[in-house]
């Protein structure tokens, strides 16, 4: 039986159909989500207040398209409203790891590389701009310290880039890592902050006595194989070559 914590860092798929059935707990969802009112503290007064949909999400990597995509809009007894998102989402278009896979291509190797690997989750079309990855690239090697530090993940002195850092953040980051991670800092991994962040969400510190995992004793490969993050809601297989 699926736990009612892992609605939100389950597979999209699974996701979207919960919640279209009402097959949740929606305090356990708050929690899992990290949101609290300023009142009280706590996200124990959350009731519901609107169903909003995410028109379209792709994944970069597999190509897989979810349309439609519910979010929970809740609102709490000091009037603020906030969105219960699922682990994979921001702002943008696409799913979070994937976008995090494909800046991986660009650091290891070159935005060309990364523009024709994300062609193969189109079909052949092109899925992002050149100028889309480079935006991207920028914030996420910018946030490269910030994750590692909130997420307790300790890079090894052999990684020193930012594409081996990625790629070692890659290797051990897991959905309920980006829930946290906008828990931590009131936006998403890729998202721009919010001029005003919450003040419920900057009171959360990263726990002290919450030890990081071991780093993994072969320097990972700055390649993914395509498909393997998340895994069971891969659906494609991979491209030739
Ligand atoms: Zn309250």
């Amino acid at each position: 039986m699926l736990t009612i914590i892992n609605v939100l860092t389950a597979s999209l798929v699974v996701y979207i159909s919960l919640i279209e059935n009402g097959n949740f707990d929606l305090a356990a969802l708050v929690s899992a989500a990290g949101v609290r009112c300023s009142r009280c503290g706590t996200g124990a007064c959350a009731v519901l207040h609107s169903k909003w949909y995410r028109k379209q999400v792709t994944d970069l990597s597999t190509g897989a398209v979810h349309q439609h995509v519910p979010i929970l809009r809740v609102i709490f007894c000091d009037g603020s409203s906030t969105s219960l998102k699922h682990a994979e989402l921001w702002r943008g278009r696409y799913t979070i790891s994937s976008v995090l896979e494909t800046i991986n291509h660009v650091l290891a190797a070159g935005l060309n590389e990364a523009l024709e690997w994300t062609m193969y989750a189109g079909g052949g079309e092109q899925m992002v701009s050149e100028r889309t990855l480079r935006r991207w690239t920028r914030r996420v090697v910018s946030r490269l310290g910030p994750l590692s530090d909130y997420l307790g993940l300790v890079a090894p002195p052999e990684a020193v880039t930012p594409a081996e850092k990625l790629a070692l953040l890659l290797d051990q980051i897991e959905p309920a890592d980006l829930l946290r991670f906008r828990t931590l800092t009131g936006y998403g991994l890729l998202d721009k902050p919010a001029p005003e962040p919450k003040t419920s969400l900057t009171t959360v510190r990263p726990r002290p006595g919450h030890l990081p995992p071991a780093p993994p004793h072969d320097p990972p490969s700055h390649y993914l194989p395509r498909g393997t993050r998340y895994g069971p809601h891969r659906s494609k297989p991979p491209p030739e070559g």
